[in-house]
């Protein structure tokens, strides 16, 4: 890689000792244990063997990089985090997004053209980054399962989208978010909503929980977070989800007939429709909170420590 080119890595940490790691010719070193993390491919080798399983279904991996493009939940959710940072997010130019748990790319490539900076991604399947790498010019970093981010302090804005909902230790992740948040960092997340939904598609997606609104914003205060947005979304899918047999069906054969599961399905009318509907959602979202829908996206905030006064 020409060094010209070389995108500036953000703050790291090494994932065995959580210290500071070191640029060196190939990788990244840590200065205390002292291990070695090469880059190959242009993508930087974090692990300590807990990264995905390789080979883990990777053609699994190019369907779903082919739905992101065209299925409406991805279309839809996209298009809401754009209109969700670009208002939130007043100096958006000077704060690049790292996406943590970035899958195959598509709604990072997405926010790199509408113009959102891009600080960097991470993941834990080597197929996936693969997928990115050829998609976003940034930094990439292949990270263990189950183990914190080797991201360091300060960094200007995370995102975690639809990454919560798959930890055990949901909170903990949090917490570290909020440490590792500059003052004045922004936090986005987008997780599913209403725990009675949770069924086969969960199951199948590995989703530890749902999330209830409440729920979500007191996990977010307790870490230390100020909550500035809260809202479900895709509340068009709410009542197919709740009692869409019929469409379920369908979307089950043709889900099948792409080796994904039946909510990657693609039915050419359906899918234009909740696009449309979806959009009418995401103006509204800009004056209202949506009381329900099948997703929350969240806007938050590390609060500031107490004014040392007198
Ligand atoms: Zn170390």
């Amino acid at each position: 890689m020409s060094e010209g080119a070389r995108p500036a890595l953000p703050p790291l940490v090494c994932p065995q000792c959580r210290e500071g790691l070191a640029v060196v010719p190939g990788g990244v070193y840590c200065r205390a244990c002292p291990a070695h993390y090469p880059e190959r491919d242009g993508i930087l080798l974090l692990t300590a063997g807990r990264e995905g399983r390789p080979g883990y279904d990777p053609h699994h991996f190019e369907a779903l990089a082919r739905v992101e493009e065209r299925h409406f939940w991805f279309l839809a959710r996209r298009d809401l985090i754009l209109d969700v940072l670009r208002r939130m997010v007043p100096d958006l130019a000077e704060r690049p997004l790292f996406d943590i748990g970035c899958g195959s790319g598509g709604l990072l490539a997405f926010l790199a053209r509408a113009g959102v900076p891009i600080a960097g991604a991470c993941d834990a399947y080597l197929e996936s980054l693969s997928l990115v790498k050829g998609k976003v010019s940034t930094p990439l970093l292949l990270v263990d399962e189950g183990r914190l981010p080797p991201l360091g302090f300060p960094q200007g804005l995370l995102g975690l989208f639809d990454v919560l909902e798959h930890l055990d230790d949901d909170q903990g992740l949090l917490r570290w978010t909020r440490s590792v948040l500059a003052p004045g960092g922004v936090l986005v997340l987008t997780v599913p909503a209403h725990p009675f939904l949770f069924g086969g598609i969960d199951d199948l997606a590995h989703h530890r929980r749902r999330y209830r609104r409440r729920e979500l914003e007191e996990k977010l205060v307790a870490a230390g977070f100020e909550v500035r947005l809260l809202t479900h979304f895709m509340a068009p899918l709410f009542p197919l989800l709740v009692g869409g047999r019929w469409l379920g069906e369908r979307l089950r054969r043709r889900g099948a007939a792409l080796g994904l599961g039946p909510e990657f399905a693609i039915v050419p009318g359906i899918n234009g429709l909740l696009r449309r509907l979806l959009s009418l959602e995401r103006l509204w979202i800009r004056a209202f909170p949506v009381p329900f829908g099948s997703s929350i996206i969240a806007v938050a905030t590390p609060v500031s420590p107490p004014e040392a006064g007198g």
